[in-house]
């Protein structure tokens, strides 16, 4: 299975795509966490990419195909992948064509997660990251209410610097003028766009994520 999830920050992608990982023991390549993790290692694409995640704008193109390259040449990726928030634009989705095309495989899926923005706005600003071990959770979802400790490892959980409000608004511009249009051009390749309205429980959501997926 080789599958795209795509939407906007805050939408569940991550989550979701952990678990689906998980369950059908393929790996998820989320390019925010590969880049997060370049940042802080301060290599030289953590350099380069620092000032576009701060202001909530899309690092360039040929950085981020560069970076999923490498990702999928290695052999774990040979039975099957999960790419989260990449493609995030029309020239990446082209890029990710070629790149399959180049190892003879293509796309089994597009999983489109639609969730409301006001509900978006919600979640990004209640989610806190682990500092120790980067569990996610949720500030504003009932069980996990003024936790200030992650529940998996005891670490300190954090607001992600760019889940501040003035850079989830642009954040959210962004993904609107620069990543929606991959819908359409999703649509264009017949049955690969698969909608998925991503509201409800973690595990609603993933019911239908399965479903949307064909998984049994
Ligand atoms: P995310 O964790 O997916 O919300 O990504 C965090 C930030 O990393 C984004 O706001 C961008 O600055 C950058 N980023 C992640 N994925 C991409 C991508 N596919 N193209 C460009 N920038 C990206």
């Amino acid at each position: 299975m080789n599958l795209v999830l795509l939407g906007p920050p805050g939408a569940g992608k991550g989550t979701q795509g952990d678990r689906l990982a998980g369950e059908c023991r393929v790996p998820k390549y989320a390019t925010g966490d590969i880049l997060r993790e370049a940042v802080r290692e301060g290599t030289e694409l953590g350099r380069e990419a620092k000032g576009y995640m701060e202001r909530g704008e899309l690092v360039p193109d040929e950085l981020v195909l560069a970076l999923v390259r490498e990702a999928l040449a290695g052999s774990e990726a040979e039975g099957g992948f999960i790419l989260d928030g990449f493609p995030r634009t029309v020239a990446q989705a082209e890029g990710l064509r070629r790149l399959l095309e180049e190892r003879g495989c293509e796309l089994d899926a597009v999983v489109y997660f639609d969730v409301p923005e006001a509900e978006l706005l919600r979640r990004l600003s209640g989610r806190r990251v682990c500092s120790g071990c980067g569990a996610v959770f949720n500030v504003t979802s009932g069980l996990e209410a003024a936790a200030e400790t992650c529940a998996r490892c005891g670490g300190e959980l954090e607001t992600r610097e760019d889940d501040k409000p003035e850079t989830v608004l642009n954040r959210l511009r962004v993904y609107r003028e620069s990543t929606m249009p991959l819908l359409a051009w999703y649509r264009k390749d017949s049955g690969l766009l698969r909608e998925l309205v991503a509201v409800g429980s973690v595990e609603e959501v993933y019911e239908n994520l399965r479903g949307a997926i064909g998984c049994s």
